[in-house]
């Protein structure tokens, strides 16, 4: 193995906490995020300061404060991606609110500039120049895929069909995921409301053949954006929005089934009760290797959300 700080990481799956910080004009806002330590520790307050649970402390693999650079969260997620040259299979998700910095984390704010790029680009970026800077007689071909999956079914983003694309370079990803974002787009009367309610999976599947004994090696990184965690009033809603909130719930706590299941090292593993379960089956279990990025919002008003999110982590750390 080339890259033996993988190993060195405790099991497969991990957790880190990033808070977002508070966005222009939201400055004088209260935190109820308390206390952010250096060991994956984090203190949140109750507003309403009553009873007993007035402040809660949580433990994670890591916790990202609201300074954090997107070069530091990418620092602390690169030995994982660089297994995918080794052959692993890597699932690296974004869980939380919407608001909470999903898609920042994931793809970035601005693909114009690269201090911003989130960690798709950057794994992407790092993954050619991995692969071609490499002393070996390993030569790689990189393939990529990105599907969006709502209402509990899937969508090629790349139109053609679900099948691979053939990517060279760091250039050629970066127009594939534009094709991607702007064909998300179609068909919603809003971006931001229907990608707050859909699954994205970009895919990147990476075979090395070693031209000395033709042996074959395989690894596959899935990046995966979900849909909004937040619980919608079913009081509220009805219709179109009460259909994709269930989809959501549903597929969400699906989610957290198989990778509690996996992380307990359950023999029974519940793929099958979601798309989202289904299409990552391969990747998540065996020897894959599991990241879910937490996402919170900082301020009090989101204090009921973010212990609903904390808690779904804690169950799968
Ligand atoms: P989500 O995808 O979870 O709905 P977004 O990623 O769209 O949330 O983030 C919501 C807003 O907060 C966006 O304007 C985004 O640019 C901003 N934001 C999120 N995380 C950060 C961060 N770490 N630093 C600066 N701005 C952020
Ligand atoms: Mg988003």
């Amino acid at each position: 193995r080339l890259y033996n700080e993988v190993q060195d990481l405790k099991g497969n799956i991990r957790v880190y906490c990033r808070i977002r910080p508070f966005l222009p004009g939201q400055s004088k806002k209260q935190t109820a995020i308390e206390y952010v330590g250096e060991n994956g520790e984090l203190v949140v307050s109750n507003p309403s300061k009553l009873g007993k649970d007035t402040h809660r402390l949580f433990k994670f693999n890591k916790v990202f404060s609201p300074a954090a650079t997107q070069e530091e969260v990418f620092l602390d997620t690169q030995p994982l991606i660089r297994s995918v040259l080794d052959g692993y299979n890597v699932c690296i998700f974004a869980y939380g609110q919407t608001g909470s910095g999903k898609t920042y984390t994931m793809s970035g704010p601005n693909l114009s500039s690269k201090e911003d790029w989130g960690v798709n680009y950057r794994a992407l970026n790092d993954l050619f120049q991995i692969s071609q800077s490499r002393k070996s007689s390993i030569i790689y071909e990189v393939g990529v895929q990105m599907v969006e999956i709502y209402n509990e079914q899937v969508r090629d983003l790349l139109v053609i069909d679900t099948s691979m694309h053939s990517v060279k370079s760091t250039t050629d990803v970066l127009e594939l995921m534009n094709i991607g974002l702007m064909n998300r787009a179609v068909g919603a009367t809003a971006l931001n409301e229907r990608s707050s309610r859909s699954h994205s999976i970009l895919t990147v599947h990476v075979r090395g053949t070693d031209i000395k004994t033709n042996a074959v090696l395989r690894g596959s990184l899935h990046l995966v954006d979900l849909a909004g965690s937040e619980r919608v009033d079913r009081s509220e809603a009805t219709g179109d929005r009460l259909r994709e909130a269930q989809h959501i719930n549903k597929s969400l706590s699906a989610l957290g089934d198989v990778i509690f299941a996996l992380a307990q090292k359950n023999s029974h593993v519940p793929y099958r009760n979601s798309k989202l379960t289904q299409v990552l089956q391969s990747s998540l279990g065996g020897q894959a290797k599991t990241l879910m990025f937490v996402q919170l919002n900082p301020d009090v008003e989101s204090y009921a959300e973010t212990i609903s999110t904390l808690k779904f982590a804690e169950r799968v750390s």
